[in-house]
């Protein structure tokens, strides 16, 4: 059996709403957001609280660490850059500060993951040709 690759991510394109959350990644940081109005954290990136409303938000450095909250082993994906590193784990990662994040878990086997599993992130840097840093966080064992 082969050795399996590790995913080529495509490069994100921040928008507006995104560019804390990719910028902060760019530095090795979890940037997520919080709403001033109900102090509710928040991810994905947005302009407006899913809780009240609220336009009041303001970002924060979490703490990277988490647990599995589900998760499955995707075996086939013929798109370039993931075809290589199947079997890859795909999970939701509940944050310690509550969101929950799409993301790969890394680091281990895929039959090694398990709901509830501690996880910390770790990011895949990228190259751009243009001056913005990026990274894509990933996570794995604690
Ligand atoms: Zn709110």
């Amino acid at each position: 059996m082969p050795e399996r690759a590790d995913i080529k991510h495509p490069l994100p394109h921040a928008s507006w709403e995104t560019r804390g959350w990719w910028e902060g990644a760019g530095r090795g940081e979890v940037v997520l957001q919080q709403c001033r109005g109900c102090q509710v954290p928040m991810h994905k990136p947005r302009s407006v609280c899913p809780t009240c409303l609220g336009t009041d938000i303001e970002h924060f450095v979490a703490s990277g660490q988490g647990t599995v909250h589900t998760f499955t082993v995707t075996n086939q994906n013929q798109q370039g850059g993931f075809a290589e590193a199947c079997p890859y784990v795909l999970a939701f990662v509940e944050l310690a500060e509550g969101p929950k994040v799409l993301t790969n878990i890394v680091g281990c086997e895929v039959d090694e993951v398990s709901i509830g599993m501690s996880v910390v992130v770790d990011f895949v840097a990228g190259e751009r040709d243009d001056a913005e840093a990026f990274a894509v966080p990933v996570f794995r064992p604690a």
